[in-house]
């Protein structure tokens, strides 16, 4: 197009331009295109310092609001708002959304075609768009930049604004062009949008795009309905545990996040006996990806197994439980993902399992992805100013270094692009890029192993749980008061998932053995040493082993190492145990110390825990339900009793007549307690630990006219 505006007038007549709305008729704005009666709590100010041309970093946790952020200044500033968003669907959701609101909104991005674009591009240089979003490749596209400046936009709004840094838990490489092909744009302000941003993120977020560092807003990262429950177990015990969780009342529709594909899929499987189970995962095809995601936002599934994968921009209300079957690898990546669960407000339950073998995994992961940065100076040196194939570079790093393989090659290389050592073009034709490589690269990982270990210190730490996520957010405006419902500030109501106990006579046995036997012989592999126990007549499985191990090696006794041996042209790898260096001929294992030690109790499997149940209960009877013993049959767990739903419906209309959330009257697990107990009197009723003197005055005897009611 040789002269796009001047010709474009005709065949697009522009539409009256939006006139500027002034800053104290923002609420009116939000009334008349959006129907919301007011802001909610921070989206006027940061929708007023934007109006008013202001630079914002809007730090606020997912379903908070972020969107009417850009949107209300974007209409108010009149003109267009270019909106940069990584994802295409997040794209069309977001232009569907608006489209149906009456705005001229529309999107450029890879999956559109090539005439549908053009005219996008026409109508934009005709001042006809309210919205334009891109994704952020779009703006290295030749030309693209070029085309923005003839018409610049009002308003730029980049949403998932932590994608811009590699110091953040989900960083984009596509992001970074965006600080540079900003510069140009200026002086537009920029609002810059994001759920997850520790304070060193928020910072390389402002220094990247240009933000002042007073521009940022953060807040509102306290979740009041969302009780964290962090549990160790051994992976083995975790299906289990999921399974014990997910059985009980009122627990779904429910997320399980699982470390990798294969344990995805496994427990898919596990779970799938009772359940009606998906899974999604980045190996699955789009298709199918989109069919069981489609299903579980339908309320068709009770429960969807994921990777991390899953979940960015679903808005699902009622989930009630997340589970992380794994340690996760960030606490930002965790809060992210505890916060889907009770977006309706109701009471929601996060649990994390984990134990000391996730830190292997994770170590393992972080070798495989991280490769050392002697293996990227290989390839940078190999690099010439001119281009050279990847073939060439490839051949000749490979003959210096004839360990390296071609998976570690490809990592190393894709490690080096994005820390800009070099250059590719879209053939794989590769140039030398910036020597600033190194230093940003060495950042990135130790970053990386900062992240586990403050994930580690969350899971172990006696703090609050909810206190200690919203002052690792550096939350501007929290309160600092305890949740009092996690498993540190309310124990005897949580915890349900671990129990220690001594270890059994054979334990103890193995154990003092295991450590003869590694004072003997140092680096032995754990599977031989699993042998010598079995030919010392010592009958432990080799699950219970590990687990030995896993506790003696927290325990600081012993350690283990990865090692690899050749067996027909493959890498075999295996761990070696040794007894810690420190501790050589110490005494710290002595005797008593193995009588002391405590290891994590499996929780019972279903069977085993309902003939326990019923054994104690015929055993500590109280008078009334001797008297009634087939009340007691149906009380188990395993279905949920037919006092629970009336329970709920009393709780609910009591919640609606006072207007306030429905645990405010009884919590989930004063409810299940009551449909478990059964209690006839003011007196039983006092039992409940979960319920307080309070709610008894009060409701004390509407429950129990419930509970006679439906018994
Ligand atoms: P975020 O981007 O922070 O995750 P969204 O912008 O998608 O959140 O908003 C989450 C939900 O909150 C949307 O359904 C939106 O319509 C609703 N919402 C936002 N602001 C208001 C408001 N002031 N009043 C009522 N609902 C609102
Ligand atoms: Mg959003």
């Amino acid at each position: 197009v040789s002269s796009p505006d001047g010709g474009l007038e005709n065949a697009f007549p522009s539409r009256p331009q939006r006139v500027a709305t002034p800053v104290d008729q923002l609420p009116q704005l939000l009334k008349q295109h959006f129907g919301f009666d007011s802001f909610r709590a921070s989206q006027e100010v940061v929708c007023r310092t934007v109006t008013e041309g202001k630079d914002v970093l809007l730090v606020m946790p997912t379903g908070a609001g972020k969107s009417i952020c850009y949107q209300i200044p974007g209409i108010a500033r009149g003109g267009t708002t270019l909106v940069v968003s990584p994802l295409v669907a997040l794209i069309e959701d977001q232009v569907t959304k608006l489209q149906a609101l009456k705005f001229a909104a529309e999107r450029i991005h890879s999956g559109r075609g090539r005439e549908e674009s053009r005219q996008v591009c026409q109508r934009y240089l005709a001042g006809e768009l309210d919205f334009l979003f891109i994704a952020p490749e779009r703006l290295s596209v030749p030309g693209f930049p070029e085309f923005l400046r003839k018409r610049p936009p009002t308003l730029i709004a980049i949403d998932e604004a932590h994608c811009i840094s590699q110091w953040g838990h989900d960083f984009r490489p596509d992001y970074r062009i965006l600080g540079e092909r900003l510069k140009e744009l200026r002086p537009v302000p920029v609002i810059a949008l994001t759920a997850t941003a520790t304070p060193t993120v928020q910072e390389d977020i402002c220094r990247q795009l240009g933000l002042a560092a007073e521009a940022r807003i953060i807040q509102g990262f306290r979740r009041n309905n969302i009780s964290i429950e962090v549990a160790e177990l051994s992976p083995g015990d975790r299906p289990d545990a999921i399974v014990s969780i997910l059985k009980k009342a009122g627990r779904l529709p429910a997320i399980v996040y699982a470390p990798t594909r294969k344990k995805t899929d496994e427990l898919t499987e596990v779970l799938s006996e009772n359940l009606r189970v998906g899974a999604y995962h980045a190996g699955m095809l789009a298709q199918a990806r989109e069919k069981v995601q489609a299903q579980f936002l339908a309320n068709e599934l009770d429960v969807m197994v994921a990777t991390v994968a899953f979940g960015m921009g679903i808005d699902k209300p009622n989930i009630r439980t997340v589970i992380h079957a794994a340690m996760p690898g960030s606490i930002e990546g965790y809060y992210q993902e505890i916060g889907r669960a009770g977006r309706d407000g109701l009471p929601s339950q996060a649990y994390l399992l984990h134990s000391f073998a996730d830190q292997k995994t994770h170590e393992f992961f972080f070798e495989l992805n991280y490769p050392d940065e002697a293996k990227l100076q290989a390839i940078f040196d190999a690099l010439k100013p001119q281009k050279i194939s990847k073939e060439d570079i490839r051949i000749k790093v490979m003959d210096l270094d004839p360990r390296l393989d071609q998976e570690t090659f490809d990592r190393a290389l894709e490690q080096l692009w994005v820390h800009r050592g070099v250059i590719i073009d879209p053939d794989e034709n590769m140039s030398r890029g910036q020597a600033l490589w190194l230093k940003s690269y060495q950042l990135q990982r130790e970053l990386k192993q900062k992240q586990l270990k403050q994930m580690l210190s969350f899971a172990t730490s006696g703090k609050c749980r909810m206190v200690y996520l919203v002052s690792h957010f550096g939350d501007q405006n929290d309160s600092g008061k305890s949740c009092e419902m996690c498993d540190i500030c309310n124990p005897q109501q949580t915890q349900s998932l671990m129990q220690k106990r001594n270890l059994s006579v054979t334990e103890k046995k193995s154990v003092a053995e295991i450590l003869r036997l590694l004072q003997h012989e140092s680096g032995l592999a754990a599977g031989r040493l699993f042998q010598l126990l079995s030919d010392a007549k010592i009958s432990i499985s080799r699950g219970e082993f590990e687990k030995l191990v896993t506790l003696l090696e927290r325990k600081g006794w012993l350690e283990s190492q990865e090692a690899s041996f050749e067996k027909g042209g493959q890498s075999i790898s295996y761990r070696k145990l040794s007894l810690s260096r420190g501790n050589g001929k110490s005494t710290a294992y002595n005797l008593q110390a193995i009588e002391e030690l405590e290891i994590v109790a499996a929780p019972p499997s279903e069977k085993k825990r309902k003939k326990r149940e019923s054994s104690k209960r015929s055993k500590t009877r109280s008078p009334r339900s001797k008297s009634s013993p087939r009340s007691n049959n149906n009380s188990g767990t395993g279905s949920p009793s037919k006092l629970f739903e009336p329970l709920r419906e009393w709780r609910l209309k009591q919640a609606k007549r006072k207007n306030i959330p429905a645990f405010r009257i009884l919590t989930d697990k004063a409810l299940i307690a009551i449909c478990e107990l059964r209690p006839r009197s003011i007196m039983e009723l006092l039992e409940i630990s979960s319920l307080n003197r309070k709610s008894i005055t009060q409701y004390g005897d509407d429950i129990l006219r419930v509970v006679h009611l439906h018994t």
